[in-house]
């Protein structure tokens, strides 16, 4: 019998997320052991847990994004070597596919993520791909790096790699949430001008100090902003973080003929796309899908860098999932809540 360790668990589909004794993984043939500093939690985990999506066999550790120290090789593994330190691509990939060979790891047809289909990082330990895993820099700490390959990866790939956001573009990003506030950083980064809308004053206020023009969509004009941002012409991006049927029109609604809505959350819903507007102004609409794994190498060195930032709104201990689950339904944080393993 493995030593055990704590871990976050789904036993059962709209159950509540347990925190219990489970054995250490041991790593499999070009696997490693991590010890886990980090992991992040994302709104996703609690779709994951109602069963709105579905996680394969049952119990399940969760976590799909994580960082900490590399502790055991297993077997063939080279290149890395215990106390290395360490976070994580999500998708674990063939390598074989026509997406995998042309580096865009995350529409890979046969994948399985972490933290999904395998074991995550909600947890004392996790064993995974050396392949998915990418080395920190020593200006990285392990709770930023923990949120680089969801909250942050996914805006580089979805902004840069689907968007094609650059210089002197304008970018509206919808929804300040743990995903816009890194949109912000990232575009910004970019060249681009950037707008960014939220119904909460402190988030608009952080999305201000990265450089957006911030604007409060229970009491201001959206529509007279872009107006009078863009000479009524509309935006080059939509970045659509919020994924509701109403999002999406008034994203469109606010493109400049040729313009592109980046499809970033994933929707409960159907949306309705007018034909004759979409085919007269060449529009496109682009869905957005985590990230490549070359996508958080990226991130990795521009965060190590000092170019981007993590938001992190809070810490709580694995033990306190139940605390740090309330704290995300509420809404009222900036950034990403991070796990921390005792
Ligand atoms: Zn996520
Ligand atoms: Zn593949």
């Amino acid at each position: 019998m493995s030593p055990a360790m704590r871990a976050v668990v789904v036993t059962r589909y709209g159950g509540t997320l347990e925190v219990m004794d489970r054995p250490i993984p041991c790593p499999g043939a070009g696997e490693v052991l991590i010890r886990v500093r980090g992991s992040g939690l994302c709104s996703t985990d609690l779709h994951l847990l109602s069963g709105r999506m579905l996680l394969g066999d049952l119990p399940r550790i969760l976590g799909h994004e994580s960082a900490g120290d590399i502790v055991e090789l297993g077997e063939g593994v080279t290149g890395w070597k215990a106390g290395d330190r360490v976070t994580v691509a999500v998708d674990v990939v063939c390598g074989r596919c026509r997406h995998c060979l042309t580096g865009q790891t995350q529409r890979c047809t046969s994948m399985q993520r972490i933290g999904f289909e395998r074991d995550g990082g909600h947890a004392g330990y996790v064993a995974v791909p050396a392949a998915n895993v990418v080395g920190l820099p020593s200006t990285l700490a392990y709770d930023a790096a923990a949120i680089l390959p969801d909250a942050v990866a996914c805006m580089y790939h979805s902004l840069i790699g689907q968007g094609r956001v650059g210089i002197g573009q304008k970018v509206l990003i919808l929804g300040v949430g743990g995903l816009g506030i890194h949109g912000v950083q990232i575009a910004r980064m970019a060249g681009a001008e950037v707008i960014a809308t939220s119904r909460r004053p402190e988030r608009l206020k952080i999305a201000e100090q990265y450089g957006a023009i911030p604007l409060n969509t229970a009491t201001q004009s959206l529509r007279k902003l872009v107006y009078d941002l863009t000479g009524g012409e509309g935006v080059d991006v939509v970045a659509d973080t919020i994924g509701t049927r109403a999002s999406v029109r008034e994203g469109l609604s606010l493109l400049r003929p040729g313009g592109k809505l980046l499809a970033i959350a994933y929707l409960d819903e159907t949306f309705e796309v007018d034909s004759l507007p979409l085919f007269k102004a060449e529009q496109e609409v682009i869905g957005c899908r985590g990230s490549s794994k070359q996508d958080l190498v990226e991130v990795v060195r521009l965060t190590g860098s000092g170019r981007l930032t993590p938001v992190i709104g809070a810490h709580y201990p694995l033990e306190q999932i139940e605390t740090a689950v309330r704290r995300l339904e509420r809404g009222d944080l900036v950034g990403r809540i991070v796990l921390t393993p005792e």
